[in-house]
Formats: C-alpha cells, sequence, structure tokens
C-alpha cells in the first residue's frame, strides 16, 4: 500500500465517523473528556503523578501480557481487581470532596437541596467581630484558628471538637482562644455566622513545599482549605502575624483592613451575583472551565 492509498482510505474512514456521529455521541464524548480533564485536574492537585503512572504501567503490562504471558496477566488481572478497591480506599477522601462538589454545583434541580441563604447582615456582623478579635489577639500574641465553613460541610471536623452554638463575639472568641482556657487548642468553626465548635481537630496540609518557618497551627489551616472551599484565618502566637488560607493558598501578614476586606470578598454574597449566577448557566461548561483551569493553576503556586 503506497502513502496514498493510506492517506484516502483515512480520510474514507474519518468521513464515515464524522458523518455517523449523532448529537447524543458528541454529548458522550464531551462528558468523558470533561471527566478525565477533572481526574487530571485532581492528579496534579494531589500530587498522585507517581500513582498514575504506576496504575498506566501495570494496565500496560496487563495488555502486553494478554495471550502471551499467561501466568503474569493471571496475577496482573487480580492485582487490578483488587486495585480498584485500593484506589477507591486511597483516594476516598478525594472523591468524597468530588462528589461534594457535584452536589453543591448550581444545577436548577440540585437547589432544593441547598441550604438556605443566610442572611448578609449577620455575616456582616460575624466578620466585624472576628476581625475586631484578631486585631486584639494579634496585639496579645494569641494563637488563633477560625474555620468559615462555605459550601463544603464540616460536620466530620465538627466532631473532633466542643460542639456549641452561639452568636459570633469578640469577646467568645478571645474567650475561646485564650491560652489557659480548655478550649483554646484546636480550631473554632463557623457557619451561617454563627460559632458551632471549638477546640476541632484539622486535616495537615499534605503540600511538602510550604515555607519550613510554618508550624502545626499553619499546617492544619493550610490542610483544611485544601481539603475543602472553607476559608481559615490564623494569628500567629509566635509573631502575632494574621493570615488567611484558601483553596490551599496562604495569604500572611495582612493588616486587619486587608483582613476584613478579604473576608468580605469571599464569604459576603457580591452585589452583582444575581448577574453573575444567571452568567454561569449561560456560559454553563465552558464557564466553568475556565474557572476550574484558574484553580489548577493556583494549586501549582
Ligand atoms: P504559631 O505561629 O501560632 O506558633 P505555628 O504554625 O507555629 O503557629 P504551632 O506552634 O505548632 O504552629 O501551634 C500549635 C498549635 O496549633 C496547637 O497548640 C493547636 O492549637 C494548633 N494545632 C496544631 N495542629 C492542629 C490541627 N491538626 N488542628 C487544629 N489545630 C491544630
Ligand atoms: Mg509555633
Amino acid at each position: 500500500m503506497d502513502v496514498m492509498e493510506v492517506m484516502t482510505s483515512l480520510v474514507h474512514k474519518l468521513n464515515n465517523f464524522v458523518f455517523s456521529l449523532r448529537l447524543l455521541d458528541v454529548v458522550d464524548i464531551l462528558v468523558v473528556a470533561y471527566l478525565i480533564y477533572r481526574l487530571l485536574l485532581l492528579v496534579r492537585k494531589t500530587n498522585s503523578s507517581r500513582l498514575l503512572k504506576g496504575v498506566l504501567v501495570v494496565i500496560a503490562a496487563l495488555w502486553l501480557s494478554t495471550d502471551r504471558l499467561p501466568a503474569l496477566n493471571f496475577a496482573l488481572t487480580h492485582v487490578v481487581e483488587w486495585g480498584v478497591l485500593a484506589l477507591i480506599i486511597l483516594f476516598q477522601p478525594e472523591i468524597r470532596r468530588v462528589l461534594e462538589q457535584v452536589g453543591s454545583s448550581q444545577l436548577p434541580f440540585l437547589q432544593i437541596f441547598s441550604k438556605p441563604q443566610v442572611d448578609r447582615e449577620t455575616i456582616e456582623d460575624a466578620i466585624g467581630q472576628i476581625v475586631a478579635a484578631c486585631g486584639d489577639m494579634s496585639k496579645s500574641r494569641t494563637g488563633a484558628l477560625i474555620v468559615f465553613e462555605r459550601k463544603n460541610q464540616t460536620d466530620e471536623i465538627l466532631r473532633s471538637g466542643t460542639k456549641l452554638d452561639a452568636e459570633v463575639s469578640s469577646e467568645l472568641l478571645k474567650n475561646i482562644f485564650f491560652v489557659k482556657a480548655p478550649m483554646h487548642d484546636g480550631a473554632v468553626i463557623i457557619r451561617e455566622g454563627r460559632v458551632l465548635g471549638a477546640g476541632c481537630m484539622l486535616p495537615l496540609s499534605r503540600n511538602v513545599n510550604l515555607s519550613r518557618d510554618l508550624g502545626m497551627r499553619h499546617r492544619a489551616g493550610i490542610g483544611m482549605s485544601e481539603n475543602s472551599d472553607a476559608v481559615v484565618v490564623l494569628v500567629s502566637e509566635e509573631t502575632g502575624s494574621i493570615s488567611v488560607a484558601v483553596g490551599g493558598m496562604l495569604k500572611r501578614h495582612l493588616m486587619t483592613e486587608t483582613l476584613d476586606q478579604l473576608l468580605r470578598n469571599e464569604l459576603l454574597p457580591q452585589p452583582d451575583e444575581d448577574e453573575a449566577q444567571a452568567g454561569k448557566k449561560r456560559k454553563g461548561l465552558l464557564g466553568r472551565l475556565t474557572k476550574d483551569k484558574k484553580d489548577g493553576g493556583k494549586a501549582d503556586e
């Protein structure tokens, strides 16, 4: 067969393929492509590229050994069978997070399960009290760790601490984090403008590139922001410095004014949110993809 023949048959096949495509096939391909894209993002975010390479090597070996090396093929088939189970167990937190994200997406038919919106004033008050408390704790070098829950539920984390249900006040927060107070160790969780718990254990960050001068409190704050969409505020006991962790990134050495602005931006529904929501629905998948690209880039920084 010469080159021309190969080319003609290729063009012919491509032509057949394109004309036999139905709309449903296109949707099918797009959905699979999107899932693969999300999987790759997850692999990059969780630094599991070595694991992925391992999985690919096993799959390649399985494919190559079919019909040729029956013993190896037999062994690998069993490894793969159990391997799927092992991967699910290994990636349980990540799988859970992805499913939670799917559940908290803006799909209209899922809206009935969403939490009712808390009024803006309650959140504004809570932010004001927390900023004031952080200012005071920064001056007195009192260590603090405050988690603002957003869409991802923190119930599991709340179970590790002491349950409360109190209005946020600067005095309460300073009391909780006072060095000799029984609940000063661990994190305070804020949900819908209320203090829901204190003394909570947060997951530590798995990022090995964090600055060496960050201790456990900061690693726990960053870890929480990697594992959920929470906004975490920290006050350092050693330096009095205020930081905020969002999406695995830590903004350090903040002035109280900057903290206030940052929390407002992250936690309050923006005035043009309704418009943005409408825009998001219009943009649909494409809009989400560009947003994810930004998130993916962030994890690298
Ligand atoms: P600082 O600048 O305040 O010293 P740091 O980042 O250096 O903070 P450490 O000195 O190690 O951190 O702070 C230890 C405190 O951090 C503990 O007393 C505890 O209150 C809190 N902490 C440590 N690990 C966790 C965790 N997994 N979850 C919640 N809080 C934690
Ligand atoms: Mg320390």
